[in-house]
């Protein structure tokens, strides 16, 4: 069923258009057309992340029909990346990915939050809320990193959305789902309401730094998330079908993961340039191009991902992206295949990675030691001393606990001054190797109410007005680095 929606004015109707990324259709079909139901469906773009989710294990474990990804790569494109020459961790790839610039400009080299890159290179949280502050943002996540990247810079995302209880990262992850599900549903109160939304999963990561790439343990998150997703998709199906409305779904890994098990009750799991954890993938279902569906893409990128959302809302790219939007970048669009059998093509992708030269597979190994040394210290090594302390201290053994006492503030101070100066070193060590030294072209975004913006005031207020963060659901102090494991 097709709903006909409520126009208000004629700037709405223009905003619609503009929403729909389809300006020259606007502009040929003339005004007198606008009433097509079409042109005044809200534009919805859903991003699904899934953190450490090789492409190979996909297409081995859940290449089938009670998967979300089969379901994905039915109706859009997909595409086997690498981001080989990057740092593959977490933290440095998300901003990538949700910033449209490369480690070389954005500078995050470690898992330790800082909000300066997000205010240099704004996030595609921000950049939307500043150029159209009518979309309606919504990030969903049982990570401290997503929460704190939609907070920072002037025009944070409206719904913030931090996901605590669930007692591993599966039942976390079923949490989050459900929320997403709600959430997509509840477009078919708002129907004219442009959204887009970042859902996160977290498991497969987990289950990589715990049994490795190549473990069942790996195996069955990657069908957990895959069954994640079908349930999202089926809800997007059915907000469709009730609306009309359109959606865009793009899918997206930040690296891959080494397949041994780790051996010292940790493990790296990644951050280093062998193919298996170089790999990504994005699988792209542009909101009505059905003629793309099983398509292969054999160029794009990660990096593409925040300049195709903002392309889907009608929002101008930033001059110093590195990505492009892959649904109107010539070059890619003569980068898709259609190949008779899209497991072996991908296949075929993957296995013509391989390592970056050796330079650059040395500097990103030096990179990736010197920036995680701080944070492996905090994460790792410190807290199980602490802890070992504690003990002590609470055996109320006379003069041995209040010497472990002392020694508990000495390392507490020391350690963590330690760790400071070891995340400081790692950054120097990453100016040297290449991450942070472009800087951007275009100008920050301008504060809102400072005299250089240009923005809509009464449209930002009215959109913060309207859509209240939903705070009874987050937790977002708690949420704050209590999720070391994420790598
Ligand atoms: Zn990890």
């Amino acid at each position: 069923m097709t709903t006909i929606k409520q126009v208000l004015c004629g700037a709405a109707v223009a905003g619609l258009v503009a929403g729909t990324g389809s300006a020259v259709v606007g502009a040929q079909a003339g005004l007198s057309t606008l009433t097509a139901d079409w042109l005044l469906a809200a534009e919805h773009v859903l991003l699904l992340g899934t953190d450490g989710t090789n492409l190979d294990k996909i297409l081995e474990y859940a290449y089938n029909d009670d998967s979300g990804f089969k379901m994905l790569m039915d109706r859009g494109i997909t595409a086997a990346t690498t981001i080989a020459g990057h740092q593959t961790m977490s933290t440095p790839s998300w901003s990538t990915i949700l910033t449209g610039v490369w480690d070389d400009k954005h500078g995050v080299v470690s898992n330790v939050y800082r909000p300066e890159p997000y205010t240099t290179w704004p996030s595609v949280f921000n950049l939307i809320e500043y150029f159209k502050p009518e979309v309606d943002t919504t990030v969903i996540s049982g990570r401290g990193l997503f929460t704190e990247i939609a907070s920072t810079g002037g025009y944070p995302a409206d719904n913030i959305i931090g996901i605590s209880g669930g007692s591993t990262s599966a039942e976390m992850d079923a949490l989050v789902t459900q929320e997403t599900i709600a959430r997509i549903l509840a477009t078919t109160n708002n129907p004219n309401l442009d959204t887009f939304m970042f859902s996160y999963q977290s498991q497969v990561d987990h289950a990589g730094h715990s049994y490795g790439g190549g473990s069942e343990e790996y195996r069955d998150a990657v069908i957990n998330v895959g069954a994640n997703w079908k349930e999202i998709l089926e809800a997007v199906a059915a907000a469709e079908a009730a609306t009309g409305d359109r959606w865009t779904i793009i899918a997206v890994t930040d690296h891959g993961h080494q397949q041994n098990p780790d051996l010292f009750g940790f493990s790296l799991g990644h951050g280093f340039q062998s193919p298996n954890e170089t790999s990504s993938f994005v699988m792209l279902s542009l909101a009505g191009n059905d003629a793309q569906a099983g398509g292969q893409s054999l160029s794009y990128q990660t990096v593409d991902i925040t300049p195709t959302i903002l392309q889907a809302f009608g929002i101008p790219m930033r001059s110093d992206f590195d990505g492009v939007p892959m649904q109107a970048d010539q070059d890619i669009l003569n980068g898709i295949v259609f190949p008779v059998d899209l497991k072996q093509g991908l296949t075929d992708a993957i296995n013509s990675f391989g390592y970056p030269n050796i330079g650059t597979d040395i500097m990103l190994s030096i990179r990736a030691l010197a920036g995680g040394a701080g944070f492996f210290l905090e994460s790792y090594a410190l807290p199980p001393i602490l802890n070992y302390l504690q003990t002590i201290i609470d055996q109320d053994i006379f003069l041995i606990s209040g010497l472990a006492e002392g020694a508990q503030w000495v390392l507490k101070t020391v350690g963590g001054a330690a760790a400071d100066v070891l995340t400081d070193i790692g950054r120097v060590v990453a100016y040297f190797t290449g991450a942070g030294v472009i800087p951007p072209n275009d100008a920050p975004l301008p504060l809102p109410g400072s005299a250089e913006f240009t923005g809509s005031v009464e449209a930002l207020l009215a959109d913060h007005a309207f859509a209240t963060p939903d705070l009874g659901d987050s937790d977002l102090p708690l949420l704050l680095d209590v999720d070391p494991l994420v790598g």
